[in-house]
């Protein structure tokens, strides 16, 4: 028996995956993951699902919640990612979402930005090499969106005695066509991208964005093969160069929340040590597990009510610490801003790396 409907047969409908699920929280478990899985049986029958089923399987961020509760251990979000490479396949996925790969493949990011305006975050007053054995990949909502994140990331790495150089050709990771199954394109697209950062002779990748800190780790080395550099998490970076005492953070007597990035939940304790070197105290938000902010995966692109309801939840959580909360992840800033500003909400979130260039400057 195929060994995916063979894990959803062990579901006991216990309601675990529910009570994490972002999506089942804001639309009254009427999508959870439970529902989700169990649509895989219909699909490897070749039955045709109705549009409530087709949504429901588009309706996770593949923030990795379920997984890490379900007591039988069913690949909860690997049988969504399943479900999604077979309605692709059957061109059944939504619109957008189909877009959004296209734009990726073929221009490099999800909104089909203009490539040219990639590294327009490079000004003067940093300190970048033409040329080194240590790149910094920004990532598309950095890039794109909120530069000010890559601007005091490269000031930080200079404070610590390092220059790196910028990506010239820099692209989309593609977490977005991992997520929506589209896996033979995925692995065309990491062996382009593995081999052309190759060619450029680094040794090692400073990653800003977890998503693309993930997708470079973990997912390209499945997808083609382990790169021949060594990829870094710029939030790690940090944490060993305060540890060596390169950077000597000054105490800003502060307390926030976080803002968890679900895709490196497993690092979670590193922002956490980074601003206990700031003096900052953390008040937990969501007990610190996984806690999908609303947006990933296509959600917000297909269904922006739920995606802001979903996001919601995090901005409500902004005013019970006095100095607001700290993100790090720029796709959950981004998010949540858009949604602050359509909400007439106050946006109280920073970047946590804007908050340690405060505390070395
Ligand atoms: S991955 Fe996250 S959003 Fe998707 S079903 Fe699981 S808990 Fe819900
Ligand atoms: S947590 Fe696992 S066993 Fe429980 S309802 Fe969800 S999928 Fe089924």
């Amino acid at each position: 028996m195929d060994e995916d409907l063979l894990a959803v047969d062990y579901c006991i409908d216990c309601g675990k995956c529910y009570d994490v699920c972002h999506i089942s929280k804001v639309t009254d478990n009427k999508y959870t993951p439970r529902s989700k899985i169990m649509l895989l049986q219909k699909l490897l029958d070749g039955d045709e699902l109705d549009q409530e089923e087709i949504n429901d399987i588009y309706l996770s961020t593949r923030c990795g919640a379920c997984d890490d509760v379900c007591p039988v251990n069913i690949p909860i979000t690997d049988i969504i990612q399943r479900e999604r490479a077979i309605l692709a396949q059957h061109g059944k996925e939504p619109a957008r979402t189909s877009q959004i790969c296209r734009n990726i493949l073929e221009a490099g990011s999800p909104g089909r930005k203009d490539a040219s305006i990639r590294n327009s975050w490079i000004k003067d007053e940093l300190e970048l090499n033409d040329s080194s054995d240590v790149a910094y990949m920004a990532g598309c909502w950095i890039a794109f969106a909120h530069q000010d994140i890559a601007s005091s990331t490269i000031k930080i790495l200079n404070a610590g005695g390092i220059t790196p150089m910028a990506i010239p050709e820099e692209k989309c990771c593609g977490l977005f066509l991992i997520d929506n199954g589209h896996l033979e394109e995925a692995k065309e697209y990491a062996k382009e991208y593995v081999e052309y950062l190759e060619s450029l002779g680094i040794k090692k990748v400073i990653a800003s964005c977890p998503g693309c800190y993930l997708v470079l780790k973990e997912e390209y080395p499945k997808l083609f093969r382990e790169p021949e550099f060594e990829v870094i998490y710029s939030l790690s970076l940090f944490d060993q160069l305060i540890d060596e005492g390169k950077l000597i953070p000054k105490k800003l007597n502060k307390t926030v929340s976080i803002r968890d990035a679900c895709a490196i939940m497993e690092m979670s304790d590193i922002p956490r040590k980074i601003l206990s070197e700031m003096g900052v105290e953390v008040r937990e938000m969501f007990d610190r597990k996984r806690a999908c902010c609303g947006g990933p995966a296509g959600v917000k692109p297909n269904f922006p009510e739920i995606s802001s309801k979903t996001a919601m939840l995090t901005i409500e959580h902004f005013k019970d610490t006095p100095d607001g909360t700290v993100s790090y992840c720029p796709f959950c800033y981004h998010h949540l801003e858009n949604v602050c500003q359509e909400k007439n909400e106050e946006m109280d979130m920073r970047d946590i790396s804007l908050l340690l260039l405060e505390s070395i400057l």
